[in-house]
């Protein structure tokens, strides 16, 4: 990943890819206290977009007050990386990863010698789950590991140390033959996926974890928008493993993962086993407004 040509933003710079290095005596590095956003930019007929982005840098600014970073460029600044990395590289499309972090200034838990630095790298990147998931579903396994708990992690941040637990939980999923885990929170009901947000269809009602120990996911905010507007019902609540497999659709949102159905959790297919029909339709309309198709949602793009 790191060889290759292009800029990465760095620090308030544009630098060459190769070079955009820091110290192994990182701090983020060794105690994991960083926060990150993942982001998406389409090609539209208007030109290359980035979906929701003020949402995006709002969660950064939110994660890095939850972890007490100080934050060393404005959300205009980090806006304006985001968009210059994805136009200088010259992409049509791509995920940015804008992260900000402690440097090598010190070391220890004290952290009050630190400084926070930020980059922004834009790549382009295909179907998180697979294309040909997005039309057949993912087959995903409720995880041996729990989902964090509210006082032990904070998890309206999107801070780097919380990924752990969901690599665990993926890899874990992808060594049984799954292509993705549903994380249960400490008390045993529905979380969320290790890097998406879950909703369920049962009886034309959408269903959807409430936000005690899932992120706050900007593809959810959108998701409860569009139900809204098409008119569909959307029910925040606790949701147990076995009302999953017995609802009618299920699929994940995220930034990465986009709308992905699921068809079956711990070898129960979900419904008919297919992409069901309130699937399909949120899924297209969510595809047709990230590459601008439908005017009333293009106030959630911002042209590169
Ligand atoms: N939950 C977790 C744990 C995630 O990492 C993500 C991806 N950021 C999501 C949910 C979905 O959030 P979003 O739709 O904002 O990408």
């Amino acid at each position: 990943m790191s060889d290759r040509d292009g800029l990465i933003w760095l620090d308030g710079e544009m630098v060459p890819w190769r070079e955009a290095k820091t110290h192994v005596l990182t701090h983020t590095l060794h105690y994991g206290m960083g926060v990150f956003e993942g982001v998406r930019a389409y090609k539209t007929e208007q030109g290359t977009a980035i979906f929701r982005l003020q949402d995006h840098t709002d969660r950064l600014f939110n994660s890095a007050k939850i972890m007490r970073m100080p934050m060393p460029y404005s959300k205009e600044q980090l806006n304006e990386a985001q968009r210059a990395s994805v136009r200088e590289n010259k992409l049509e499309s791509a995920y940015i990863r804008p992260m900000c972090f402690y440097g090598s200034e010190g070391m220890g838990l004290r952290a009050d010698n630190l400084q926070t630095h930020a980059m922004v790298a834009a790549w382009t990147w295909g179907s998180y789950l697979g294309a040909e998931n997005m039309e057949k579903g993912i087959r995903i396994k409720t995880s041996t590991f729990t989902r964090h708990h509210v006082n032990i992690t904070m998890c309206k941040a999107k801070a780097n140390g919380n990924y752990m637990n969901s690599m665990l939980a993926l890899r874990e999923a992808l060594d049984d033959g799954y292509d993705e885990a549903l994380l249960l929170d400490v008390d045993g009901y529905v979380a969320e996926g290790s890097g998406e947000n879950f909703f369920l269809v049962k009886d034309g009602i959408i269903y959807t974890p409430d936000l005690t120990s899932a992120l706050d996911g900007i593809t959810r905010k959108t998701m409860l928008h569009l139900a809204a507007d098409l008119g569909l019902e959307v029910r925040e609540k606790r949701i147990t493993r076995d009302e999953v497999y017995i609802a009618d659709e299920a699929f994940f949102t995220g930034t990465a993962a986009e709308v992905t159905p699921i068809r079956e959790l711990d070898r129960r297919p979900i419904g008919s086993g297919i992409r069901g029909p309130i699937t399909e339709k949120l899924q297209s309309l969510y595809f047709d407004i990230v590459h601008g198709r439908v005017e009333k949602y293009r106030h959630w793009l911002t042209y590169v």
